[in-house]
């Protein structure tokens, strides 16, 4: 691990007062322990690629306010805000906030297509009105034609068309009854775009809450979450205070999210007045809250399957609780359940990286599939809908784990 430390690194040339010296963060000791976590490192080899590099280009736009050059800012742009490096640094660096001020600060402007996708998951009605054309539109027999003429790649839609998954264009309902003696009721945060591609893992959640006594509410006025604004430097804040009030507004147990990524960015709004700490004491993962409340009675039918666990970056680096995936399969008597290996390395997806930086990702995706194939797996759970669709578009075999979970319901 140590191999890596100082590599190009020039102490000399650089004294520590001028160097990454991020106060407010901790101290970055240029150990190096980060750098061989790194994904980007993996991929280059070279020390622009790390973290520690990287720290130190934030450093220089954050604390000495300087310029950045053009190839900091392709290294910087080239981070998959993975945030592996995080969980490993001594120095507890808390990189993710310091690469979203940076990105504020360097005020990117998108281009048309970015700008028109932050409108879209901004609004839920234009999305909603977009599905039923996308459903003809996979249905039509037109996407084999469409992708032979190079139009796609013209408008750089080639790689999110690639990705495209049936969506489901009806709504959910706002209330789901427990289907069992009542214990109570939480309200389900179902983001924007994982609404209409990830239903059956939220059909799931809401099948498990209700099986275990919990009626589900789903405020249709709840929105995205703000990950993909803030992580681009687009201001989230609109997202984040109509999900608090919208949350708020209800008389709930708990607030729950299914998909990790999604889950990060909502225990991560930093909204420090009396609203947003409420907000924050309700929300849950609905792993540990099923896992909490699961009642002994409830068995679930047996499975001999094998099942690999990838544990999205989201849920290793920011929420810190994939454990409780795991001692959740373990309620299906019979089945086993084994970590993916490489599990701390991302498997490209990286949120919108996979259509920023597509030779990456899929380089990075090629690796995971390596180790997907060598588990040898029946099936590959992942809690976090942008991985699962990112994987899925190269090989499949990837489910929620709620998935799982709610089709070894005795009553389904
Ligand atoms: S592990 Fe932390 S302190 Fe060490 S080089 Fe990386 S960011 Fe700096
Ligand atoms: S967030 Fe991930 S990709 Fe970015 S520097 Fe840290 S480890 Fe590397």
């Amino acid at each position: 691990m140590f191999d890596f430390m100082d590599m190009g690194y020039d102490e000399a040339a650089e004294p520590m007062g001028s160097g990454p010296y991020i106060p407010d963060a901790g101290e970055c000791m240029r150990c190096g322990i980060c750098v061989s976590h790194c994904p980007t490192f993996r991929l280059f080899q070279i020390d622009e690629e790390s973290p520690r590099r990287r720290i130190r280009t934030l450093g220089k736009l954050l604390v000495e306010d300087q310029p950045i050059g053009a190839d900091e800012r392709r290294h910087l742009d080239n981070c998959l805000q993975c945030r592996a490096c995080e969980t490993v640094c001594p120095s507890r660096m808390a990189y993710g906030s310091l690469f979203d001020q940076a990105q504020t600060r360097l005020k990117t402007k998108p281009v048309w297509l970015a700008k028109l996708a932050f409108k879209l998951i901004e609004n839920k009605r234009w999305l909603g009105r977009l599905m039923p054309l996308l459903a003809v539109y996979l249905k039509s027999g037109l996407q084999k034609p469409l992708r032979r003429s190079g139009l796609l790649k013209k408008l750089h839609l080639a790689d999110a068309e690639a990705l495209l998954g049936k969506p489901v264009s009806r709504a959910l309902a706002d209330s789901y009854p427990a289907n069992t003696r009542k214990r109570g009721r939480v309200a389900l945060f179902t983001g924007c775009i994982a609404e209409h591609f990830d239903r059956d893992a939220l059909l799931a959640a809401i099948k498990l809450l209700n099986a275990i006594g919990y009626e589900v509410l789903v405020p249709p006025r709840q929105g995205c979450c703000g990950a993909i604004h803030q992580h681009n430097g687009q201001s989230a804040a609109a997202l984040i205070d109509n999900n608090i009030a919208v949350f708020n507004a209800l008389d709930v147990d708990a607030v729950l999210h299914t998909a990790t990524g999604c889950g990060a960015m909502l225990s991560e709004y930093q909204n420090d007045d009396e609203a947003g700490q409420r907000f924050r004491q309700r929300l849950g993962d609905i792993n540990e809250f099923l896992l909490k409340h699961w009642p002994d009675h409830l068995q679930l039918t047996p499975s001999t399957l094998k099942v690999a666990v990838h544990e999205p970056c989201s849920q290793r680096n920011v929420l810190k609780n994939q454990q409780a995936v795991y001692a959740l399969l373990q309620k299906i008597p019979g089945l086993s359940a084994v970590a993916l290996v490489d599990n701390a390395i991302c498997c490209g997806a990286g949120g919108s990286y996979m259509l920023t930086h597509p030779d990456n990702a899929g380089q990075l995706r090629a690796l995971k599939r390596q180790v997907i194939n060598a588990a040898s797996a029946d099936v590959v759970v992942s809690g976090n809908f942008g991985c699962a669709v990112y994987l899925n578009a190269d090989g499949g075999g990837v489910e929620h784990p709620l998935v799982l979970m709610a089709r070894q319901l005795p009553f389904m």
